[in-house]
């Protein structure tokens, strides 16, 4: 594994076992993670302690490209990963700091039919050392610290959940960024056997559920995973992670034109959510090539979140950063690569 995918008491056993100081371990983990650097022969590291790690590997994840929105403050950019494969991501500012969208995998195997990541298929898993090397090269290259952190970018994070948690776990060591497990969203598609792997973590972190669709026939149309984890199964695995962690969870609901913003779907969307916690976020749909579909308007929008709340349902419309640059994710590095 690599050095920069460690946990801090595995590079403190890594010195130890070779007949070295395990406080050499944290220097080491300090200066990667808190300092955020990756020159390790400038770092306090003793010789001998630089020798045990000498063939060991450090990832770089650099930032290739940023596109600054005239609009707002976002920022999209593409990452460039040391195989050259290129990943999104998107730094946002909001009134209470910054907000960073981090990709899991390149590409994405999940099939969502209005999704551009998926469209190429999966790539490969990032690791651990490539989600954090996205965030530190935003925070370096901006001068900023990064106080939220949301797995909305390419891939399926739950489909790649060991590399996922080393990451947010990391991300919250205090002798790392020190970033609270609330401040991190994990968005999924609804892998309901990842759901229950998660919640015995039990690690306080939010979760969003991709949800889109309201019964099994029109999600499975949408959705490919919901013929294998079909609603049932996912709300049983939700009910399971609520009774651990004790949350509320994030519906994420993309509005398509006459398709799930009808009064089914409203007394739909209320059944699945009875018994849940939950709050349901609506993302008015972004275009892209492959799917012909349109996303209502304003007034229809409006007008869907009214009857939701009629029913006493949690409701937002998500605000939309960056619209100037790029439209939905994974746009970006397709347009680039073409
Ligand atoms: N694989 C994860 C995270 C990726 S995407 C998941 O499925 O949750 C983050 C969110 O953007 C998801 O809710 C996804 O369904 C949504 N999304 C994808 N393509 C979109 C599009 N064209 N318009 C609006 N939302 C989209």
């Amino acid at each position: 594994m690599d050095l920069n995918s460690m946990y801090l008491d595995e590079l403190r056993e890594l010195f130890k076992s070779n007949g070295e100081k395990s406080f050499r371990g944290t220097q080491l983990f300090t200066f990667l993670h808190d300092k955020r650097r990756v020159d390790v022969l400038n770092s306090n590291l003793s010789l001998e302690a630089l020798d045990i790690i000498k063939n060991k590997k450090i990832t770089k994840t650099e930032i290739y490209k940023i596109f600054e929105s005239n609009l707002d403050d976002t920022k999209k950019m593409l990452f460039k990963l040391e195989d050259d494969n290129l990943i999104e991501g998107v730094l946002m500012k909001y009134k209470f700091g910054y907000s960073q969208c981090v990709s899991t995998q390149v590409g994405c195997k999940m099939g969502c039919s209005f999704c551009a990541s998926t469209k190429e298929g999966i790539i490969r898993d990032l690791k651990a050392s490539e989600m954090l090397g996205q965030v530190y090269a935003v925070e370096n290259k901006f001068d900023i610290k990064v106080g939220n952190i949301i797995l909305m970018g390419s891939g399926e994070p739950l489909d790649n959940l060991d590399e996922v948690l080393r990451f947010i776990k990391i991300l919250h060591d205090e002798k790392g960024q020190n970033l609270s497990y609330r401040n991190i969203t994990i968005s999924t598609c609804g892998l309901a056997d990842g759901i229950r792997k998660l919640a015995d973590e039990k690690l306080p972190i939010s979760l969003a559920i991709s949800l889109h669709q309201t019964n099994d026939k029109d999600r499975s149309k949408i959705m490919p995973i919901n013929k294998k984890y079909n609603l049932k199964s996912l709300k049983e695995a939700l009910l399971y992670y609520q009774n651990k962690l004790n949350n509320r969870i994030t519906f994420e609901y993309t509005l398509i034109d006459g398709q799930n913003n009808t009064d089914k779907n409203v007394k739909e969307l209320k059944e699945f959510t009875r018994g849940l916690k939950a709050h349901i976020n609506l993302i008015p749909l972004n275009p892209i090539e492959e799917f012909n579909e349109k996303r209502p308007s304003s007034k229809k929008i409006e007008d869907f979140k009214k009857k939701l709340e009629k029913e006493n349902m949690n409701v937002t419309i998500r605000r939309e950063l960056g619209q100037d640059i790029s439209a939905s994710c994974g746009q970006l590095r397709r347009r680039v690569k073409r």
